[in-house]
């Protein structure tokens, strides 16, 4: 099994270490990930300038890019193979119900299942790392578990507890949640004076019931959800067409 492994953090990230060490035990792996943090980058792809590749140290490479970047100059021209699986993260924090549209640790996964190729994101339900290698070990167990049984290709979002490995829940499948508003922007002034913005926090739970991400990991389980990129909203294609008459 060869497997292709970005992330959003950026390639020093403790995340995609400990994902790279866990899965180098059981496939052969090669790590393409940003040269630093592009958390919130979502799909795009950097169509202004070029883009290159280095390597590191370690053997990882790392791409002056957004994540989306990385998979697809991956599959597109810098692999002379097709991966069997792509895989994401582990990301710094939770990536549940809203923040998948958000997340560049979801859109590296789903560059991927764009290009027919199964893919995986794997984050931990809280930022600063603790059991990041209990985190990827439940990565690793997914991958060699659950990768053949299901239909190909697949896009799964996977968020993990921060808890040691004997304490982790069972994997269980889980749709989406739904947040609140995001927190209003922080307002502050530059030194210079001028007025500056930071984006705010994510909102709260709003749909955090039983079924949801947020719900199954709230019980310290892992949760599972399998994605779709296509996002018609079928139940209003009637009434449009009738609006359009
Ligand atoms: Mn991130």
């Amino acid at each position: 099994m060869r497997i292709l492994i970005s992330n959003d953090d950026g390639y020093l990230a403790p995340g995609i270490q400990a994902l790279a060490d866990a899965l180098a035990a059981v496939a052969d792996i090669v790590v393409v990930a940003p040269d630093s943090n592009r958390s919130g980058a979502s799909n795009s792809l950097s169509l202004d300038r070029p883009l290159s590749v280095s390597k590191a140290a370690n053997g990882f490479y790392f791409v002056n890019g957004t994540p989306t970047d990385c998979v697809h100059i991956a599959l597109t021209g810098m692999l002379d193979y097709r991966p069997d699986l792509v895989v994401s993260g582990v990301n710094n924090g939770q990536n549940m119900g809203d923040d998948t549209l958000y997340s560049g640790t979801v859109a590296a996964a789903t560059e991927a299942y764009l290009f027919g190729i199964p893919a995986i994101a794997f984050s931990q339900v809280h930022s600063g790392w603790s059991e990041v290698d209990s985190a990827a070990r439940v990565a690793r167990d997914i991958v060699l578990r659950h990768f053949e049984t299901l239909e190909s290709p697949f896009l799964l979002n996977v968020n993990i507890p921060n808890l040691p490995y004997e304490q982790m829940g069972p994997l269980t499948a889980t749709r989406l949640g739904r947040r609140h508003q995001a927190e209003p922007v922080i307002r502050g002034q530059d030194p210079r004076g001028r007025e500056i913005f930071w984006i705010g926090a994510p909102g709260a739970c709003r749909d955090a019931g039983e079924g949801t991400d947020f719900y199954a990991t709230s019980q310290g389980q892992v949760s599972i959800t399998p994605l779709q990129v296509d996002l018609t909203h079928r139940e209003q294609l009637d009434a449009l067409r009738g609006w359009l008459k």
